[in-house]
C-alpha cells in the first residue's frame, strides 16, 4: 500500500499540465515497511524526461538522475520508494514499456493528463511478472 499526502498528488498533477503533451516522471521519496508492504511518500522529485524522441509516451530516467536522487534521499535518511509519471491523452495503466523497468516493493504512480488537465491516477505496483493496482491512502 502507498501512503500519500494530498500535497504531494497536487504537485504530480501541477507537473503533469505544465509538461503536456509530453510525459513527465519523477521520484517518490519517502520510507518502506517491507513486512506491511507499506510505502509511506514524503517527498517527490521530478527528473527529466530523457526520452526525446517519443516523450508524448515513452519516459526514461538518466542514470546520473537516478544516483543524484538517491543521494539526495541518503542525506534525509530517506529512500526512493516509487516513480511517478504521466500518460498524456492515455489511461493510467501501465504499459508495456513500463513493466519492462518496473521493479519489486516500489509503487508507480501513473497520472493521466486530458487535454492538459490532470485526470485520473492510480498506483501499480509488481507482483510475479506483472502490475497489479495498489492501495492507496490519501493522507
Ligand atoms: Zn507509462
Amino acid at each position: 500500500m502507498l501512503r500519500i499526502k494530498k500535497e504531494l498528488i497536487h504537485q504530480i498533477e501541477k507537473q503533469g499540465e505544465e509538461g503536456y503533451p509530453y510525459e513527465i516522471c519523477g521520484f517518490i521519496l519517502g520510507e518502506i515497511d517491507y513486512e506491511n508492504d507499506l510505502r509511506t511518500a514524503v517527498e517527490v522529485v521530478q527528473v527529466e524526461n530523457q526520452n526525446k524522441e517519443r516523450a508524448n509516451d515513452r519516459f526514461e530516467i538518466h542514470p546520473k538522475d537516478y544516483l543524484r536522487v538517491e543521494r539526495y534521499a541518503d542525506e534525509k535518511g530517506i529512500q526512493i520508494i516509487g516513480i511517478y509519471h504521466t500518460h498524456p491523452d492515455h489511461p493510467d495503466r501501465p504499459s508495456e514499456t513500463d513493466l519492462r523497468f518496473a521493479q519489486p516493493d516500489m509503487s508507480y504512480i501513473i497520472m493521466s493528463v486530458k487535454n492538459g488537465k490532470a485526470s485520473d491516477w492510480r498506483s501499480w505496483k509488481l507482483e510475479g511478472s506483472g502490475f497489479v493496482q495498489e492501495e492507496v491512502e490519501i493522507i
